[in-house]
């Protein structure tokens, strides 16, 4: 648990989310800005800043990241389909909320990185 780290405050519970998934080691909750018809994160409940803080002993953690990210888009029917997984690392990834968080968007034609 982090003080002042918005993620860790709605793991808490101090500030509501839209939860959709949880578990020992993650929890999920709708994004509050979607930038697709489902656009879901998966936060670890360890607090963990960026991609760059994970060392090799997280491993584990991540990998239940993806494998819960696969597990909410086939709950959302977006196997078939498609969809997309993304972290974001520091400011020109993109990173907002420093709390390390898996983003599941689909169910919209996804345009390319660029
Ligand atoms: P980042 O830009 O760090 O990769 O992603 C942070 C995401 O968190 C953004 O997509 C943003 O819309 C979302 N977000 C920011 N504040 C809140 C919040 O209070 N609740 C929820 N559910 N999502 C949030
Ligand atoms: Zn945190």
């Amino acid at each position: 648990m982090s003080e002042d780290c918005l993620f860790c405050k709605i793991i808490a519970g101090d500030i509501p989310s839209d939860k959709v998934y949880e578990d020992d080691h993650v929890i999920a909750f709708k994004d509050i800005n979607p930038q697709a018809p489902v656009h879901t994160l998966v936060v670890p409940r360890l607090h963990i800043s960026t991609v760059n803080d994970l060392e090799d002993e997280n491993a584990a953690l991540i990998g239940h990241m993806i494998l819960a990210g696969k597990q909410i888009a086939a709950d959302n029917d977006l196997a078939e389909p498609g969809y997309r997984l993304i972290m974001n690392c520091n400011e020109q990834g993109g990173q907002t909320v420093y709390h390390i968080h898996l983003h599941i968007m689909g169910g919209r034609q996804l345009r390319g990185l660029g």
